[in-house]
């Protein structure tokens, strides 16, 4: 099981992590890396 440090999430700040190649969050556009359970909060679109 492959875990990699990735960086913190700009809103939590807590560490995100890669495993075996699938990223526990999100890279926005000004490159700002923000875990998921921050990411489905901030996104109002529920549709997924
Ligand atoms: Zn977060």
């Amino acid at each position: 099981m492959e875990k990699e440090f990735v960086g913190i999430c700009g809103v939590c700040e807590k560490n995100v992590y890669c495993h075996n190649g699938f990223l526990e969050g999100v890279v926005q556009e000004d490159h700002t890396l923000v875990c998921f359970s921050c990411h489905n909060e901030d996104k109002e679109d529920k549709s997924l």
